[in-house]
């Protein structure tokens, strides 16, 4: 079996998604969830897994769900940032890469001795400035626990615009949260999320597959020889 940590994102939804597709009522694909205050936008992933997995339940996928509910006792668990900014998570008061560092340690005690755990990381992701470190931690940890199982980055080579394109033909894309900074459950449209999703979605209007762009080329060329068709007697070249 295989443990996908999992926030209802639109690229762990897609690691999730291609592992569970191939599974059974015998062999499911477990899959991880975090929730806690330092997790952005918190209510709106646990919201949008919920929807999820209803749909991969009607689509036939196999998936264990389990979700770690984490709160923060003896304080409001807020945080107050530069300039006064209250939110329950501030990456300058918190460090940087603070959700890899909460998801990958818990779900690693949740893995079998033999279980690989999957990690939805993509190509634009900030965490390959620190692979070795990550891949390096796990291991250690793994170690530790007297586990044999490895870590996994199966889009590690796709980029955003990939994880769109797919999610959207599965249609299930609409499902999926991304915003780091909800204004009143919707996504900001402004946060370094919302940004690239946008321009993903952009891009995929924007460009479409090689093989869309010759069938074009192929369209024009058969419209170019119906157009010298029917004009008789106009030599090729002139105008
Ligand atoms: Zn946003």
């Amino acid at each position: 079996m295989s443990l996908v940590c999992w926030s209802g994102g639109c690229d762990s939804t897609l690691a999730l998604l291609d592992l569970s597709r191939e599974s059974s009522e015998a062999h499911p694909v477990k899959a991880l969830s975090v929730s806690h205050p330092q997790v952005i936008g918190d209510e709106e992933h646990r919201k949008a897994r919920q929807a999820i997995l209803e749909w991969a339940r009607n689509k036939g996928h196999h998936i264990v769900h389990q979700e770690l509910h984490l709160r923060v006792h003896g304080s409001d668990g807020k945080i107050t940032g530069a300039g006064g900014k209250e939110g329950w998570f501030n990456a300058d008061q918190n460090g940087g890469l603070i959700q890899p560092i909460m998801w990958m340690p818990l779900a690693a005690t949740y893995l079998d001795v033999r279980e690989d755990l999957y990690m939805g990381y993509v190509r634009e992701d900030d965490i390959w400035h620190y692979e070795g470190n990550f891949t390096r931690m796990f291991g250690d940890l793994q170690f530790l626990m007297n586990k044999k199982g490895s870590i996994k980055y199966p889009l590690k080579g796709e980029s955003k615009v990939d994880v769109i394109r797919r999610l959207k033909e599965l249609g299930v894309l609409d499902l999926c949260w991304y915003c780091e900074d909800p204004k009143k459950g919707k996504p900001c449209d402004d946060c370094p999320s919302c940004r690239r999703h946008l321009t993903g979605l952009w891009q995929l209007d924007r460009f479409k597959p090689v093989e869309d762009e010759k069938d074009v080329e192929k369209e024009d060329d058969v419209k170019a020889e119906v157009r010298k068709a029917e004009t008789p007697g106009s030599p090729e070249g002139s105008s």
